[in-house]
């Protein structure tokens, strides 16, 4: 007789809930509405869903290595991938 295995949570997703904010600001490069705008990105109350252009023209391509280079880590060649110097 098997044993049943309990089904396990994968990966528990962060319980953030998105906003405005998540959807189009950086963490990075700012609120898409204006420095004056009480944004949840940038006051990393949440962190934002998507990398914006800013980010993808740095090579950061990824929220991935966005979290690396806020670590202190260095963005990649958007194209190779490559860790720019
Ligand atoms: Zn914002
Ligand atoms: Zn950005």
């Amino acid at each position: 007789m098997k044993k049943a295995t309990k089904p396990r949570k994968s990966k528990a997703l962060p319980t953030f809930e998105t906003d405005v904010h998540t959807e189009h600001c950086c963490v990075r490069h700012g609120c898409a509405y204006g420095q004056d705008f009480n944004c949840s990105v940038v006051n990393k109350e949440k962190p934002q869903s998507y990398i914006c252009e800013s980010c993808a023209r740095e090579g950061i391509i990824n929220l991935d290595i966005l979290k690396e280079v806020q670590n202190g880590g260095k963005p990649h060649c958007p194209h190779c991938g490559h860790i720019l110097p």
